[in-house]
């Protein structure tokens, strides 16, 4: 498969491998990559998951998308053990049912992009011991920390992250400040939306070429496609269950990579029948569906922070999967916003009515597919748990007034040094990097 910027008008302009892409993130035009062709999965396959294993599903899914490029063994030893943890989907009702993200080792739905992408940079750079490939990332929470443990120990590759100061939760940030290893963590006083600033400013520096950058955003291809296989295990139970009737998913989101993930997994053949990327307060989106004008707004902090996100990178990659039919868009898209007064509220019915505990963010995905669910009848409506209650500890606790327990994942952190070093500005990222 090969990759080609977003910022290109030229299609057949240059479009790169698979590897330049992952190690590149970036196209030098600053556009993220794309794949030039999506591929298309067999219905005989797409309807009848239930005969493979969740490890041969992830390879048949993500192998277009490599070719050649890692042979096949390697590949499918990459998606098992990126997959070694349950992704089970959860039945509250006869409608509502949660697919929970959050049993990876972090506890957050990144692993599965971190792992899958470390792996295969570990891979391509295994004959290169001497050249250090560094992975700059921002976070605005749980990508640090699973990114962080993804990456623990990768040979070669050296790990920067960069958080808002004080706008990640104490769990969030002890995962990601106190791994120490190949792991570096940057505090950085400003918001989520100034640290991907600095990161996309530091690829696109010249001085900076000689030290190897790579992202491990969602804006990675490696990062960005591997949770596709979220939706096909999801599809893959409906169907086990004798559920063949398409459901309909929401997606609490932020910078919209795992629900442009679900776009591309329906796309590719999936049967499914509605996407509703449900933001918090941050609104760009639901804002720019309902008016057409697409005007991000100054981030505004909220209780479910990992979706603090005002100009979503991976919107682009929606547009582009509807590029020759975007009136399909609106039909198979919807987006709406909920602010933490609602987002509270939906904890609380959760809670009440289904005995389920939801973090903020999980909640916000609930609000989701109940608002569009009247147009779905007789759908089953999916949310996507992305995160575990406990890593918005305080924040459950107090809303639902019960106490949670840290699940060991979490506890083991609790007790760490936090190892950070504080920066304001784009010039002390740079000093920083060249110290290395
Ligand atoms: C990252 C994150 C999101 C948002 O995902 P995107 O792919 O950026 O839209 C939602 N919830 C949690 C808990 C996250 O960590």
């Amino acid at each position: 498969m090969k990759y080609a910027s977003l910022n290109n008008t030229n299609k057949d302009q240059n479009p790169v491998s698979f590897q330049e892409a992952l190690v590149k993130g970036l196209a030098d035009d600053k556009g993220l990559y794309f794949p030039t062709a999506i591929p298309q999965l067999d219905p005989e396959f797409t309807h009848n998951l239930p005969a493979y294993s969740k490890a041969e599903i992830a390879y048949r899914v993500i192998a277009p998308f490599i070719g050649e490029e890692i042979p096949e063994d390697t590949l499918r030893q990459i998606v098992s053990e990126t997959l070694d943890f349950d992704i089970p989907l959860v039945h509250l009702n006869d409608t509502y049912s949660s697919l929970e993200l959050f049993h990876g080792p972090t506890m957050a739905f990144k692993d599965v992009g971190a792992r899958f992408m470390a792996r295969c940079l570990g891979y391509f750079n295994r004959e290169k011991k001497n050249r250090t490939v560094r992975v700059l990332v921002a976070t605005s929470g749980d990508t640090g920390g699973a990114v962080a443990n993804g990456f623990l120990h990768v040979p070669g590759v050296e790990v920067v992250i960069l958080y808002p100061e004080g706008k990640v939760s104490d769990i969030q940030e002890r995962q990601l400040t106190t791994l120490g290893a190949n792991i570096k963590a940057l505090s950085v006083k400003g918001d989520f939306d100034a640290c991907q600033r600095m990161v996309k400013t530091a690829f696109l520096d010249e001085e900076m070429h000689h030290l190897n950058l790579t992202s491990a955003n969602s804006i990675n291809v490696a990062r960005w496609l591997p949770q596709m296989f979220y939706y096909f295990l999801a599809v893959r139970q409906l169907q086990q269950e004798g559920n063949d009737k398409p459901a309909l998913f929401s997606v609490p989101s932020g910078n919209f990579g795992n629900i442009c993930a679900g776009i591309m997994s329906y796309r590719m053949g999936l049967p499914m029948k509605h996407f509703v990327a449900a933001t918090n307060v941050n609104d760009t989106i639901p804002r720019y569906l309902a008016t057409g004008n697409y005007t991000p707004k100054t981030t505004v902090p909220t209780i479910a922070n990992a979706m603090d996100v005002s100009d979503p990178s991976n919107f682009i990659r929606i547009e582009a999967l509807f590029r020759e039919t975007p009136e399909l868009l609106r039909q198979h898209f919807s987006s709406y916003s909920f602010n933490d007064r609602e987002t509270r509220e939906a904890m609380k019915t959760l809670k009440d009515d289904f005995g389920y505990i939801a973090d903020p963010h999980g909640a916000i995905g609930y609000l989701g597919a109940e608002k569009k669910l009247p147009e779905h009848k007789g759908h089953k409506a999916i949310f996507l748990e992305t995160a575990h209650p406990a890593k918005f500890k305080d924040e459950v606790e107090t809303t639902l007034g019960i106490r949670i327990d840290l699940p060991p994942q979490l506890q083991a952190v609790m007790h760490r040094e936090k190892e950070y070093t504080s920066i304001a500005t784009y010039d002390e990222l740079k000093d920083f990097l060249g110290a290395l």
